[in-house]
């Protein structure tokens, strides 16, 4: 199947043509029509390098209301630099999306700056779990529209002690939303997120 039949919009085709993406990854055939479609929640088993990103990335961007600005979806990362590159890859992924501010927030970096980007609006935040809460307690992240949330890599970040701040993230955000969780092995700490966090969810592996 091509991007097309996949019921990707012709904005975000453009911007992964320019990419070099060609046909889709066996990952982004199952995970992009079905968040487009009836939009459950999902766990991949999933390695890097199987175009992950994209495959919750591309169904996430198009659903994004630009008309409104407030936060509609957050993605969690264990690093810094993998917050960075996800970033990176929606902000390629929706450069034709007109008024789409993707925005990464991180820790080990200055906070004023964070709060001062933030404060002017972005739809999607891409950010690593404790930062997130601090943003979060002082008002800054607001989460009460938010209608996605990716944990990606989870096992990582449940390895990296990110447990508690991914518990509060949860319920932070409104119980009507989809949760996507991606990792690479599986565990009886997914297992519990899953059970806890996720309904009626489609398992994937790739
Ligand atoms: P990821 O697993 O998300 O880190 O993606 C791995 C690499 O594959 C990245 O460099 C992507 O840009 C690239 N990629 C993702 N989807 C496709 C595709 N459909 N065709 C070609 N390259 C892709």
């Amino acid at each position: 199947k091509t991007f097309k039949e996949l019921g990707v919009c012709p904005e975000i085709r453009h911007a992964i043509e320019a990419l070099g993406f060609e046909m889709p990854m066996p990952i982004q055939e199952e995970v992009i029509p079905y968040l487009l479609g009836v939009g459950n929640d999902v766990i991949a088993l999933a390695q890097t390098g199987t175009g992950k990103t994209a495959a919750y990335g591309l169904p996430i961007l198009q659903k994004i209301d630009t008309e409104k600005r407030h936060t509609q979806a957050i993605v969690l990362s264990p690093t810094r630099e993998l917050c960075l590159q996800i970033t990176n890859d929606l902000k390629d992924f929706s450069r034709y999306i007109d008024g789409l501010h993707v925005m990464a927030v991180y820790g080990g970096a200055n906070i004023e700056t964070q709060i001062r980007s933030l404060k002017k609006g972005a739809q999607v935040i891409v950010a690593t779990p404790g930062r997130l809460i601090d943003l979060m307690h002082r008002g800054v992240a607001q989460l009460g529209h938010v209608e996605n949330v990716i944990l990606d890599e989870a096992d990582e970040m449940l390895n990296m002690g990110f447990s508690e701040d991914i518990d509060e993230i949860l319920e932070g955000v409104p119980q009507e939303r989809n949760t996507l969780l991606f990792s690479a092995t599986m565990s009886k700490e997914i297992e519990a997120i899953a059970r806890n966090y996720l309904h009626d969810y489609k398992e994937i592996v790739v």
